[in-house]
């Protein structure tokens, strides 16, 4: 699988952090199952990923805190 935004980097299975910068809140998650490009670092999720940082983002917005540090497999 090759980069999009390089073309020319491949993309490995790596973990990743999470910035969210929400209207009120920021929210970050970490170990994020991603994949990522070798050469420029350009980072890709998978819809099931992307569905799952959604569900922890609205979750986090409902603590109502300023900063929310979470880990993505923590939270069932
Ligand atoms: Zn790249």
């Amino acid at each position: 699988m090759k980069c999009q935004s390089c073309k020319s980097g491949n993309m490995s299975p790596s973990t990743t952090t999470y910035f969210a910068d929400l209207k009120n809140c920021m929210i970050i998650i970490k170990n994020v199952p991603c994949m990522k490009c070798e050469q420029c670092g350009d980072v890709l999720y998978s819809a099931s990923v992307t569905e799952r940082l959604y569900e922890l983002m609205e979750k986090a917005e409902s603590l109502a805190s300023e900063l929310t540090v979470i880990e993505y497999d923590k939270i069932a």
